[in-house]
């Protein structure tokens, strides 16, 4: 039997052939290190993970897609994009990833996005597949006319890649209600096929499902609130600084208030807000979903309780909890050291690797209850696989049964992860339960279907 010593060395060596094999892709170079780095003591305990090839065949996408998006501005003008899709494993069921349009994306960015998926989606415990996508595209400032162009030309190439039992998009950064719709429109045009579940997050009355929207920011504070709940507290009377102010920030404010704790902060790329009476969110909701503004709007309409601070660090703000929502690398060492100064109680990830891993290393010394995004945002999902299973049924639920599901399956994913932790001494720590519960899922499920 190899020795936790032996294992983590070979992992190592093979953290290093990745580097080599993808150079210039940091994003994806951290996650498979982020996961990697807390394999060692599953894969020596059971020699069958150590088989040749495994974790080798884990860390190469089974497909990379990558084309041409050409499109017309309001003004005649072509621009070309780049669009990506990665199926990345499709072990437990149909690649599923939500699709990213941001000037940020390209294939680093996308494959760091679709290697935590495959862990997300099997802790969800649904049949569902790791995938991601997206373009270099930024919808900021576009019209709607242009918005939908740029879908019908991304879709056009799209299509051919994707099927309810193939590979399954949803949203993400830039990807809302407003593009699923011209992108499923585009989908049935050109197939002639109502396939409601080609695609997730559509729009109420057309095969989406009540719960989606609000599904990733409710579930973080679910998820915070069961880490809070393993140490005999609760959220009732608790701060929280919240990033972002697109769709995951703002029902995590929303769930935040339902549960009795206070969110006094938001942000965008411009900067952000704090508001010592908390967050009013019909005002956020009214500037950022109806008039697609910018959070400056906010203060300045709100009165004299809320300030926008240009460009700073919305983790300076005092809290007892903390929920990055925004984007990767958001939170780092500084930021950590600031939280935990403040006295800082947990920190929930409602975006996918917002803080470094200097940050987690930092949070976790100090003991800060730290759920990593692969648990903590896995509602998102979950409801997607919801409303893939409601398109099959022909049937839609209400929102409370919805909700039921996704309480049921937050509060399943933090007993997963808190147990898997302790069974390989580990305990508290959410992030070697994560990678580790979800390894063990996709490893014997690619093990029994042999190799592929
Ligand atoms: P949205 O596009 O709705 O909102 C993104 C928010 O983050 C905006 O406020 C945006 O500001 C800000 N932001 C994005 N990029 C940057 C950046 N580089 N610097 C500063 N601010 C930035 O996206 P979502 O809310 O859907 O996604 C947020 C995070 O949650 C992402 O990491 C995503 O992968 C993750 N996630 C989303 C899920 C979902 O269901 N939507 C599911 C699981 C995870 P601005 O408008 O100025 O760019």
């Amino acid at each position: 039997m190899t020795t936790r010593r032996e294992t983590q060395t070979r992992l190592d060596q093979l953290l290093k052939e990745i580097e080599h094999r993808n150079p210039a892709q940091p994003e994806f170079h951290q996650a498979a290190h982020e996961v990697l780095e807390t394999l060692a003591p599953v894969v020596a305990a059971r020699p069958e993970y150590a088989e040749p090839g495994l974790i080798e065949r884990l860390v190469e996408p089974e497909r990379q897609v990558m084309f041409r998006v050409p499109w017309q501005d309001d003004q005649g003008r072509v621009h070309v994009n780049r669009g990506f899709r990665v199926e990345f494993n499709s072990a437990l069921g149909p690649y599923k990833g939500g699709l990213r349009f941001h000037p940020s994306v390209n294939l680093g960015v996308i494959k760091f996005l679709g290697f935590e998926q495959i862990f997300k989606n099997a802790l969800t415990g649904l049949g569902i597949g790791g995938g991601k996508g997206g373009s270099d595209f930024d919808p900021h400032g576009r019209s709607d006319a242009e918005v939908m162009r740029f879908c019908q030309s991304f879709m056009t190439e799209l299509y051919r890649h994707i099927g309810e039992h193939t590979d399954v998009p949803a949203g993400d950064i830039g990807v809302g209600g407003r593009e699923i719709g011209y992108l499923f429109g585009q989908y049935r045009r050109i197939t002639n096929r109502w396939e409601a579940g080609v695609l997730t997050g559509k729009g109420q009355g057309w095969g989406g499902s009540l719960i989606r929207p609000e599904a990733t920011g409710y579930g973080n504070v679910l998820f915070a609130a069961a880490m809070l709940r393993e140490r005999g507290e609760d959220l009732e009377g608790q701060t929280a600084v919240v990033s972002g102010s697109g769709n995951v920030a703002i029902y995590t404010i929303e769930k935040l208030a339902a549960l009795g704790a206070n969110a006094v902060t938001c942000s965008d790329s411009s900067g952000y807000v704090v508001d010592e009476k908390g967050i009013d969110l019909d005002l956020l909701k009214q500037i950022k979903e109806v008039e697609r503004g910018r959070v400056d709007a906010y203060a300045e309409r709100r009165g004299s309780s809320a300030r926008f601070v240009p460009g700073g660090r919305v983790w300076d703000v005092p809290a007892d909890i903390a929920l990055p929502s925004a984007t990767q690398n958001e939170l780092d060492e500084n930021d950590a050291a600031t939280l935990i100064r403040n006295g800082v109680k947990a920190v929930s990830e409602g975006a996918n690797m917002p803080a470094t891993p200097e940050a987690v290393h930092l949070l976790q010394k100090a003991g800060v209850a730290f759920g990593p995004g692969k648990a903590a945002n896995a509602g998102g999902v979950a409801v997607s696989a919801l409303e893939m299973a409601q398109n099959h049924a022909r049937t839609s639920w209400t929102a409370a049964r919805v909700e039921e599901e996704l309480t049921h399956i937050m509060n399943d994913i933090h007993t997963t992860c808190h147990e898997t932790a302790e069974r390989y001494d580990a305990p508290g720590d959410y992030v070697t339960g994560a990678n580790i519960a979800g390894f063990e899922r996709v490893a014997d499920a690619m093990l029994a279907q042999g190799v592929i």
